[in-house]
């Protein structure tokens, strides 16, 4: 019997319990043109990756609570001072310092418009949305730059207003909590899990 991997961190160190490495026993690679001879075997390997989020993770957390947060950068003596990043950038790019975070839920609520989009009817390994994904890039006013998201509803068009969606029942604490809709959608329309 194993257990996954769970983590958590106290007094600067990473506690952790469960399996992170499984080994499995292979199979063997056989050359059917040549008498089925040997030529390699399988390695299956199953293992559990601790990605850290850093100075990103408020923006997850928030996600889960219904929160849209961003960046911008306060430093008056940039030249680019006052500029809004989403997505959230943890240092602005233009003087390096560190940006102010900020919550901009009612910004995205009001003006997310469809900038561009692009569908697509098959996805890579480990993708968990289903296809085709209607992959959008979201425009915010007074945000300096584009946001890739997915439509969870409907089909997207250019200059469409969309809302954001947030998975706030069993949230992953990915990007995967965080979807748009059409502007009007019904709040029963909604995916398994999803609120406005
Ligand atoms: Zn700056």
């Amino acid at each position: 019997m194993s257990m996954i991997g769970q983590v958590y961190v106290k007094n600067n160190q990473y506690k952790i319990k469960g399996d992170f490495h499984h080994l499995e026993p292979g199979l063997p690679i056989r050359l059917a043109d040549e008498g089925w001879r040997l030529i390699g075997i399988t390695n299956p390997r199953t293992l559990t990756h601790m990605h850290s989020y850093g100075g990103e993770a408020p923006f997850f957390e928030a996600l889960s609570q219904g929160k849209l947060l961003a960046t911008r950068c306060d430093n008056p003596q940039c030249v680019h001072h006052g500029s809004v990043y989403q997505p959230f950038r943890i240092h602005c790019p233009d003087c390096l310092v560190k940006n102010t975070v900020i919550d901009m839920t009612d910004i995205a609520k009001k003006t997310s418009r469809i900038h561009t989009f692009m569908v697509c009817e098959r996805s890579g390994a480990f993708s968990l949305l289903d296809t085709p994904i209607k992959f959008i890039n979201v425009e915010f006013d007074g945000v300096c730059t584009i946001l890739m998201s997915y439509l969870a509803v409907g089909d997207p068009a250019i200059g469409m207003r969309v809302r954001p969606i947030f998975k706030k029942q069993d949230p992953t604490f990915t990007i995967l909590d965080l979807a748009f809709v059409p502007d009007g959608t019904k709040e029963d329309r909604l995916p398994h899990g999803f609120q406005f």
